[in-house]
């Protein structure tokens, strides 16, 4: 991916090397449910309680520190900076097509653990957005997780933040919110199915993202769709299900099979359309 010396968002807040201490109370949550049962919870605020063992109050927000400069991390920084940017391009076009105002995301950066409206977090439940503050939550070391899953290269990092952004995107439809309310008259296995038709909405908004970036500035390199494709095959439900040396059970799938999650970023690549991606048509 061509990313390097492009313009970056003024969007970021960099916390890290705040919450250090208090993040490491709550590493008993981390490691395992990163993009899966976890941030689910966190993302439809039901983990608030859950979430809040480790720590103080939750409104304690802390001021965004100076940013470190060690090389890889922050190298790191600015990628998301980037992806951030080219992100606010594509999304103000197509709000504006339709006459609507894009209200862009803040992105925080963080280490060990982070405070925001959803609860206190920590690094282990990965990448997450909270519709309560609509920041996007991200600490660089998940990029590394994410290669020894088999998400490998910058395009792969570049879907992560845009599945995020497209949580953000849905937030603004107002979608987020209808299907929270729907999910408190279902059964625990509806429940988890509807979580799925949001998560594959945001990996075609990600497709989305990566159409028109490409299509407008020519970023992908030989060998990037694959790598985002092998990402998403990689966080499909049935795969960490797998590697966590678990029997796959489709029930309790929340963020959708490797093939679905793969299948839908294709979808939003191929037309970077908003209407394309209708993950919950057959429900109409
Ligand atoms: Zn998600």
């Amino acid at each position: 991916m061509r990313w390097k010396g492009r313009a970056q968002s003024e969007n970021v807040e960099d916390r890290r090397g705040r919450g250090g201490l208090i993040g490491r109370k709550s590493t008993s949550f981390g490691g395992i449910a990163f993009f899966g049962v976890l941030l689910l919870f966190l993302f439809f605020g039901q983990g608030k309680n859950l979430l809040n063992i480790g720590g103080d109050s939750t409104s304690q927000e802390q001021a965004p520190s100076q940013q470190r400069t060690d090389g890889k991390q922050d190298e790191a920084a600015e990628f998301i900076r980037v992806v951030l940017k080219l992100s606010e391009e594509v999304w103000g076009n197509i709000f504006a097509r339709s006459n609507a105002h894009y209200q862009q995301p803040k992105l925080v950066i963080f280490s060990n653990s982070v405070v925001s409206a959803c609860g206190r977090t920590s690094s282990g439940a990965g990448p997450f957005y909270c519709p309560g503050d609509n920041k996007i939550y991200i600490d660089p070391s998940f990029f590394s997780e994410l290669t020894r899953m088999g998400g490998k290269g910058d395009f792969a990092k570049a879907y992560v933040i845009a599945h995020e952004l497209g949580h953000h995107i849905q937030s603004l439809q107002g979608i987020s919110d209808k299907v929270t309310r729907m999910q408190q008259r279902m059964s625990k296995m509806k429940s988890n199915q509807m979580s799925v038709r949001l998560e594959l909405q945001a990996d075609c908004y990600a497709g989305i993202w990566a159409h028109h970036t490409e299509k407008k500035h020519h970023i992908l390199e030989q060998g990037d769709i694959e790598e985002a494709i092998n990402a998403a095959y990689a966080i499909g439900d049935d795969h960490m299900q797998k590697r966590a040396g678990m029997g796959v059970n489709a029930a309790s799938f929340t963020h959708g099979s490797s093939k679905q999650r793969a299948h839908w970023l294709k979808i939003g690549m191929l037309h970077g359309d908003v209407s394309k991606c209708d993950t919950f048509a057959d429900l109409r």
